[in-house]
């Protein structure tokens, strides 16, 4: 592959100089080689040079750098779009499921691009300039490519920095855990808490977690800052009544890790809790591998007597055949579900509602995660979830928060605004509203997807229904909600659809007649 690769680059002629690399690393190999053990590695490495070979045929040529690691070289110029599908095809293919020694497996690719002669020259900067596009990939989430950019660089250094920064943040006390309140929806009483990750970055102020744990992933802190957080989680509970627990999110590299029990029964066992009030959060993604190990993890937790609960449920990519055998004692069900299941038309609440079922089948309890408005909360409870988590109640605690919050008993009380806001546009659109035979000229001046400010009618009664011509066929009934002088508000009886960015999707104006301009007419004669 190198010599290849020298060749090309160093051609007589330079228009024969230009070459394309791709840099690829899949994503949770060493998941596999972890808890399948080396052999069934080495198969799966067999197999996925086969898939590569496969997609890459004959435009250029595959090799394996070693670990995890392959390159393609593709000779010649080719275009950004043709190397981006020809990314996305080998990435689908390698996430494929796999059958390694009876097991089904599951892994991913990312992909780094780079091009001679416009990203590099020689073979080193090349290659340098693909990693860091691989870097970029991953960090944009797995399972993705990129192309190298120039200020690739700086993330690169801005990333080594944050590292190094965690690595001291770690020994110098620098990460805090905060609290927040999980609360039963029948006795509204706190049940717990969940303990969440905090880093105050001595330049960069609080950074989240969704920031710095995959950092703290790939860098392997993962390990000792999971243990860091179970230790102080159950350090503080001590402290708390007998009836509150906390839940500790475990990532699934901790998850793969053999010593995790002995790391829990320590914990406990310094804290002198009991340990049924630690409840461990796993995510879906551990069952990508159905492994050995797997079953053998969750066993040896469930014999120390943790509870275990399922978080993020539904966002993963597994099948639901692994809730036959994982003793889970909780779902928790994802924001994502719970955000826009009180809007008119939303299929969340139907989704709710089967997780619910689901869960109270295998006996399990559930939490709506994420809930926020009044509106929110009165839907998760009569869907039937039993636990809810979100603003509604309390945004994530400092410890001392939480404590003053249980000086004051576990009795809680929901606050927020009664519907989530939709964000407004501002706009300055003339309309025509429509009441019975009458016609109004009207001006919206800012929309959401729920209703609009209108200007141009004046003293109308709170409730008046009209027809709105919003934009070309786009004809809507409102009613009007309140009016002061003559600014009035209207909702809307369907929520207008929405683009990517939330904004909503209105149709072009009507065409109107065309305006006379007298002064014009009379300047051109
Ligand atoms: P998660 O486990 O799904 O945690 C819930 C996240 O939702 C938290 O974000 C929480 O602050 C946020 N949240 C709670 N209620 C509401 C609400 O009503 N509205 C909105 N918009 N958000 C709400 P946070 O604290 O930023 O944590 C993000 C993620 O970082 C967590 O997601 C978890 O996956 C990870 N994480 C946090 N702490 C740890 C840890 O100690 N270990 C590991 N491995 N991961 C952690
Ligand atoms: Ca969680
Ligand atoms: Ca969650």
């Amino acid at each position: 592959m190198s010599q290849m690769l020298e060749k090309i680059l160093t051609a007589r002629q330079e228009a024969q100089r230009a070459c394309s690399i791709f840099l690829l690393d899949l994503d949770r190999f060493k998941q596999v080689n972890d808890t399948l053990g080396h052999p069934a590695g080495d198969a799966l490495l067999t197999q996925v040079s086969q898939r590569l070979e496969r997609v890459v045929g004959r435009a250029g040529r595959v090799g394996r750098l070693g670990g995890d690691e392959f390159k393609v070289i593709i000779p010649g110029r080719t275009a950004n779009a043709e190397l981006a599908e020809l990314a996305k095809r080998i990435i689908e293919a390698l996430s494929q499921p796999y059958l390694i020694e009876g097991h089904r497996v599951m892994i991913g690719a990312s992909i780094g691009i780079a091009m001679a002669p416009e990203n590099g020259v020689t073979s080193e900067a090349l290659i340098r300039n693909a990693d860091l596009a691989l870097y970029a990939a991953k960090d944009g989430g797995r399972g993705r490519h990129h192309f190298y950019a120039p200020d690739l660089h700086s993330d690169a250094e801005e990333r080594r920095q944050l590292e190094q920064d965690l690595r001291d943040a770690l020994t110098n006390g620098g990460l805090e855990l905060h609290y927040q309140p999980v609360v039963s929806t029948t006795t509204e009483k706190i049940s717990g808490f969940e303990a969440l990750l905090r880093w105050n970055h001595p330049t960069r102020g609080q950074l989240s977690p969704t920031k710095f744990i995959p950092i703290a992933e790939d860098a392997g802190l993962i390990v000792q800052i999971g243990e860091w957080a179970l230790r102080t989680a159950c350090h503080d509970m001590a402290k708390w009544p007998d009836g509150v627990r906390v839940a500790v999110n475990v990532s699934p590299l901790q998850f793969a890790n053999p010593t995790l029990p002995a790391v829990v029964t320590n914990v406990i066992a310094a804290a002198q809790i009991d340990p049924a009030r630690l409840e461990l959060e796993i995510t879906e993604s551990v069952f990508l591998n159905d492994s050995d190990g797997t079953d053998a993890m969750f066993s040896a937790l469930k014999r120390i007597g943790v509870r275990l609960a399922l978080d993020d449920f539904g966002t993963g990519y597994s099948s639901l055949g692994y809730l036959k055998k994982a003793p889970f004692d909780k779902i928790k069900i994802d924001q994502s579900f719970v955000r826009g299941a009180t809007i008119h038309g939303s299929r969340n609440g139907a989704i709710i509602s089967s997780i619910v079922s689901l869960a109270e089948a295998l006996d399990m309890e559930t939490t709506a995660e994420g809930v926020e408005t009044l509106d929110e909360l009165d839907l998760v409870r009569m869907l039937g979830c039993s636990h809810v988590q979100g603003y509604v109640y309390a945004k994530p605690l400092t410890r001392d928060e939480a404590e003053a919050l249980l000086a004051r008993g576990l009795g809680v009380s929901a606050d927020g605004p009664r519907s989530a806001r939709f964000p407004r546009q501002t706009m300055l659109r003339r309309v025509i509203l429509q009441h019975g035979s009458q016609r109004y000229d009207a001006t919206i001046r800012n929309i959401s997807r729920s209703g609009a400010l209108v200007s141009g009618l004046w003293n109308v009664p709170s409730g008046t229904v009209f027809t709105l011509e919003l934009g070309e066929g786009q004809v809507l009934t409102v009613t009007s909600r309140w009016c002061k002088e003559d600014r009035m508000g209207i909702e809307f009886a369907k929520p207008l659809d929405v683009d990517e960015n939330g904004r909503v999707i209105i149709m072009p104006e009507p065409v109107k007649r065309p305006l006379l301009d007298r002064s014009k007419l009379l300047k051109t004669g």
